[in-house]
């Protein structure tokens, strides 16, 4: 029988209680329940990548269209941005759901992870980019580097409504904008014809 390869990826833990910092695999009993887990994905990168696009395209946004219909629309805008940013961390950094051990026998439906090489639950999933298994894993998101699972899917809807909701308001600004100077080309050229 070949020899099944250990489960190998790169995520960082971080402890909410201490500064220590560790990958996986770890024991789950290392870590009491009242600490928080922080993790940072093994794609960062499109961590790194999300946030400067949010940032781009939030400076082309208030430069150029916010800053012309005044200092509430900036004023909106900045707190958009930094709402967006936040949600974005906060899904990108919390514990998506890691499965470290076996689930009890008695539980039903469990499944066997042939990477991970321990039993979940039903609701468990292996994800094949970061080779970990999660608890009720949605997806893996390459904007945040990270898994969406049973731990941070809330954060991330809450990042989608967020983002969502900013966009509305660029779409909403850019038809006021766009109405404000087309009134105003329309005036320039009403006065020029009447002279
Ligand atoms: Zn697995
Ligand atoms: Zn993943």
């Amino acid at each position: 029988m070949p020899r099944v390869p250990a489960a190998r990826h790169h995520y960082l833990i971080y402890r909410s209680s201490t500064s220590t910092s560790s990958s996986l695999p770890f024991s789950s009993s290392s870590f009491s329940s009242s600490e928080r887990i922080y993790t940072i994905g093994p794609h960062w990168s499109g961590l790194v990548f999300t946030i400067f696009l949010v940032c781009f395209a939030s400076f082309l946004f208030i430069t150029h269209v916010a800053l012309d219909l005044g200092p509430t629309f900036v004023g909106i805008a900045c707190v958009y941005t930094s709402l967006t940013l936040l949600t974005l961390l906060r899904t990108a950094c919390l514990d998506p759901g890691f499965i470290t051990r076996s689930v009890p026998p008695s539980l039903p439906r469990r499944k066997f992870c042939h990477v991970c090489r321990l039993y979940t639950g039903p609701t468990a999933g292996h994800c094949e980019d970061c080779k970990v298994c999660i608890e009720g894993l949605d997806h893996h998101c390459p904007w945040m580097g990270h898994c969406v699972g049973k731990g941070n899917l809330g954060a991330f809807l809450c990042f989608n409504c967020v983002w969502l909701t900013y966009v509305l308001f660029v779409l909403g600004c850019l038809a006021v904008q766009s109405g404000v100077f087309g009134r105003e080309r329309a005036g320039a050229g009403g006065v020029e014809g009447g002279q």
